[in-house]
C-alpha cells in the first residue's frame, strides 16, 4: 500500500515533497485568482492576507504522525501562539488535536477564546508576573519557570494553594547561535532559561528537583529560524541527559515529561516544505534515541513551521514608476505587514509572485525591480532589485510564506490599517471559498485606538 496513490499518479516516492510543493503553489494561485474575482481584494481593498486551510491541516497532521510513528508515549503539540495569534487559527489547530504554548496574558486569552483546554496549554515567557503565575496555577496550565527568582514565586504559590499544573524549568544549553542573532535562544548569554554551562547551574538544577516533588518537567527551546538542525537537536540531547541525571539523583523517574520546544527552520526559498517533521524526528531519534523510548511524555511548541508556508499577502500595484533607471512597483504591502523583512532584509528575504490584474500568474521576461510598500520611509521595500516579470499598474503582488510572524503581527506605522485575513479552501466542485479570520481594521477603529475619545486630554490644567 505504501506510496500507492503516488505510484498510480506516476510520481516517484522521492518526488513526493516537490509534488506537495506544487499542490501548495496550485492552491495559492487558485486562491489569488478567486480573491480578485470574488472581490476579496480590489481597487478599494488593495491588500488582504490569505490562509490556506488545507495546507494548515496537512502540516498539523504531518507533525502528529511524525511523532506517533516514533513513540507510544503521550505527546502534546502545543502550537506557539505568537506565530499566529488568531483565534480561528487556534480553533482550527485545536480541531486537529493541537494545544497552545502561550507567553503573555493576551496569548493565554486567545487560546482560551479558541477553547483550548488548560491541560493542553503551556505557559512560557521570561517575565511572568505573580498574577500571571497565580492564574496559570489556578487553571492547571503547565508552567515552565525561567529562572530561580521565578521558581521562588512558584514555591510560595504552591505552598499557599495546591495546583494541578505540571511545572518545569527552562534551560539554555548554551550550544551556540544560528544565522539570525536576534532569534538565537541558545547562545552563552541568551536571556532565556537557566544557563546550563554556567558555574554551579547544573548543581543548582539537581538540588531544585531534589527539593521539590512537584517539579516534573524540563523545558528547552533550542531551535529557531536559522539554527542548523544538528545544533537544534544537540540542545535537546543535553536536555535529555540532564533529565536522566536528575532522575538518577532523585532515585526515580520524577521528571516524566520533556518539553522540547519548537523552532524548526522554514525554507523561504521555494515551495518545498523542508526539513519536514519526519526529517526532524529521524534526526532526533538518531541523536537522542532514549527520547522516544516511551519513558518520557513529550511536549512540542512549533509555530513558524506549522503556518509560514500557508499564508500569502496579496497587494495591489497602485503605481508603477521608474527611478534612476530602476523600475519601482508601489504596492500596499510594506513594513506594516512584513516588518522583519523591511528592517532586516538580509535575514528575512521573502519570495514575491507577480499576478496580472485578473489575478493570473504573470509571465514575461524578468526585470530587476523594487517592490515597494506604502509607508513613508525609503527602506519600505518588500524586495529590492528583484528579477520579476515587469510589474504594471493594477497588477497584484503576493508575498509568499507569510503565514507566521507576518500579517498577524501588524506594525502600525503611518496608521496603516490592519488588513483583513481570509482563510480559503476549495469546495468539492473546485470553487475557492473564503472565510473571514480577522476583519480589516477600519479608520474609525484607528481613531478610537489612537486616543480618539481623549482628544482634549492634553489641554488646559
Ligand atoms: C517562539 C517560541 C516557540 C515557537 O518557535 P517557532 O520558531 O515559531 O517554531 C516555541 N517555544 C518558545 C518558548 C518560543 O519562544
Amino acid at each position: 500500500m505504501a506510496g500507492g496513490w503516488l505510484d498510480l499518479m506516476g510520481i516517484r516516492e522521492n518526488d513526493a515533497e516537490a509534488s506537495a510543493g506544487n499542490q501548495l503553489a496550485d492552491r495559492r494561485d487558485a486562491a489569488v485568482r478567486a480573491a480578485v474575482e470574488q472581490g476579496i481584494v480590489g481597487p478599494d481593498t488593495p491588500i488582504a492576507a490569505l490562509l490556506d486551510i488545507t495546507g494548515i491541516r496537512r502540516s498539523a497532521a504531518a507533525l502528529k504522525s511524525a511523532f506517533t510513528a516514533a513513540t507510544s508515549a503521550p505527546v502534546l503539540h502545543a502550537f506557539a501562539v505568537k506565530a499566529s495569534p488568531l483565534v480561528p487559527v487556534l480553533r482550527l489547530l485545536r480541531e486537529e488535536g493541537l494545544g497552545a504554548e502561550v507567553a503573555s496574558p493576551g496569548e493565554l486569552a486567545l487560546a482560551r477564546a479558541a477553547g483550548i483546554r488548560p491541560a493542553a496549554t503551556v505557559l512560557d515567557s521570561p517575565a511572568k508576573t505573580p498574577a500571571e503565575l497565580r492564574e496559570a496555577l489556578a487553571l492547571g496550565i503547565a508552567v515552565n519557570a525561567d529562572n530561580p527568582q521565578e521558581l521562588a514565586r512558584i514555591d510560595a504559590l504552591v505552598r499557599s494553594a495546591p495546583s494541578r499544573s505540571p511545572i518545569g524549568i527552562r534551560v539554555n544549553p548554551q550550544t551556540g547561535g544560528g544565522s539570525i542573532e536576534a532569534l538565537s535562544t541558545a547562545t552563552s548569554t541568551s536571556k532565556f532559561g537557566v544557563a546550563l554551562r554556567d558555574e554551579g547551574a547544573r548543581d543548582w538544577l539537581v538540588r531544585a528537583y531534589l527539593d521539590r516533588p512537584w517539579l516534573t518537567r524540563l523545558h528547552i527551546h533550542s531551535g529557531s529560524q536559522g539554527i542548523p538542525l544538528d545544533l537544534h537537536v544537540q540542545g535537546i540531547r543535553e536536555l535529555y541527559e540532564l533529565a536522566e541525571e536528575i532522575n538518577a539523583r532523585v532515585g526515580h523517574r520524577r521528571i516524566d515529561t520533556l518539553d522540547i520546544g519548537g523552532g524548526l527552520s522554514v525554507n523561504f526559498t521555494s515551495d518545498e516544505e523542508t526539513p519536514t517533521y519526519a526529517d526532524f524526528v529521524r534526526e532526533l531519534s538518531r541523536a537522542v534515541p532514549g527520547l522516544f523510548s516511551g519513558s518520557y511524555g513529550l511536549v512540542t511548541e512549533f509555530g513558524r513551521s506549522l503556518l509560514a508556508k500557508h499564508g500569502t499577502i496579496l497587494a495591489r500595484v497602485e503605481y508603477a514608476k521608474s527611478a534612476g533607471g530602476r523600475p519601482v512597483a508601489v504596492t500596499h504591502a510594506g513594513a506594516q505587514v512584513a516588518t522583519r523583512t523591511v528592517y532586516s532584509p538580509q535575514s528575512w528575504p521573502l519570495r514575491i509572485a507577480a499576478y496580472d490584474p485578473k489575478g493570473r500568474p504573470k509571465s514575461g521576461p524578468e526585470v530587476a525591480q523594487d517592490v515597494a510598500g506604502p509607508a513613508c520611509f525609503a527602506g519600505d521595500l518588500l524586495a529590492a532589485n528583484r528579477p520579476l516579470p515587469l510589474l504594471e499598474q493594477d497588477d497584484w503582488v503576493a508575498a509568499l510564506d507569510t503565514g507566521a510572524y507576518y500579517f498577524a503581527h501588524h506594525y502600525a506605522y503611518n496608521s496603516l490599517a490592519r488588513p483583513g485575513i481570509h482563510g480559503f479552501a476549495a469546495d468539492p466542485d473546485g470553487k475557492v471559498r473564503f472565510a473571514v479570520v480577522r476583519a480589516a481594521q477600519t479608520v474609525e477603529e484607528i481613531v478610537a485606538e489612537s486616543g480618539g475619545a481623549q482628544a482634549e486630554s492634553l489641554l488646559g490644567g
